[in-house]
């Protein structure tokens, strides 16, 4: 696979060299832009067997996590059934946790409502809850440029180059302090509804908020990442914040993989 200049220039950016061992290893299962035929052919090794039923309580062991069903939407037969429009409205109005208090806005998310794929952060920062939008700022940036080395992007394109941001908490924590687990069990049906209504073909699951959130496992990301899990029969990838990979750059690498792997799972789901 070539990368483009302009790939290039965005590899370098995140602080990866496009051809560095790491990189190197990941591009094998991307698909290549303009039908161009990957160089390295050896494909990731994705556990499919080894599945850890998350919500049987089983102990999980950083192997494959499936989970097949949104109960707790169903249990919320009000949010489960609104559409986008009513669904912004619940959530700008939202006073269910505490974090109404001290918000300056709610973070809804952005993006193509049919794009393919859909990034699910933790909880907004200073700079989201002033301008009302998640990833903004350094972090944002940083998961801007990954997104445009995959030709991705979260303004205008088609669905398939499309990501759609949400974040687990919709309101931003004091002193961007950890969310709080009743503040994830109150505010995760709106989540869930966002991906009802998106029908991403595949997710990204960035930071332990969200994996908790979403998966129900309290693994460190660093043993759930780089391997295909099962979200309500689509692909899930688990992978770093892009906060936690500007304080830790050594990891960015990782998240590159983590990304191409995404792009693997959604291409193997659709061949
Ligand atoms: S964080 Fe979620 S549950 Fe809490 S007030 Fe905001 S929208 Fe409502």
């Amino acid at each position: 696979m070539r990368w483009t200049e302009r790939q290039q220039r965005q590899l370098h950016a995140m602080g990866l060299r496009p051809w560095g061992p790491a990189v190197r290893a990941s591009i094998a299962p991307v698909i290549a832009e303009a039908g161009e035929a990957p160089e390295a052919t050896q494909q990731p090794v994705v556990a499919a067997t080894a599945v850890t039923a998350a919500r049987t309580g089983a102990p999980s062991t950083g192997a494959e996590v499936r989970v097949e069903s949104l109960p707790r939407v169903e249990a919320d037969a009000g949010i489960a059934s609104m559409g986008w429009t009513e669904l912004a409205r619940a959530v700008s109005n939202c006073q269910l946790c505490g974090l109404a208090g001290t918000r300056t806005q709610p973070v809804f998310g952005v993006g193509n409502p049919q794009a393919h794929w859909m990034i699910v952060g933790e909880a907004p920062g200073e700079q989201e809850d002033l301008r009302g939008e998640p990833f903004v700022g350094a972090a944002g940036q940083l998961l801007d440029q990954m997104l445009a080395a995959l030709g991705l992007s979260r303004e205008a394109g088609p669905p398939q180059r499309q990501v759609y941001i949400a974040n687990t908490l919709k309101c931003r924590p004091p002193r961007n302090r950890n969310p709080e687990p009743v503040e994830l069990q109150q505010c995760q049906p709106y989540l869930l509804r966002q991906v009802e209504l998106v029908q991403p073909r595949v997710m990204l699951a960035m930071g332990r908020f969200a994996v908790q959130s979403l998966l129900e496992s309290t693994e460190p990301v660093g043993r759930l990442r780089g391997r295909v899990h099962r979200w309500c029969g689509r692909p899930l990838i688990v992978t770093y914040h892009p906060a936690y990979l500007l304080r830790n750059p050594a990891d960015k690498a990782r998240a590159w993989a983590d990304l191409c792997l995404a792009a693997h799972a959604l291409r193997s789901d659709h061949a």
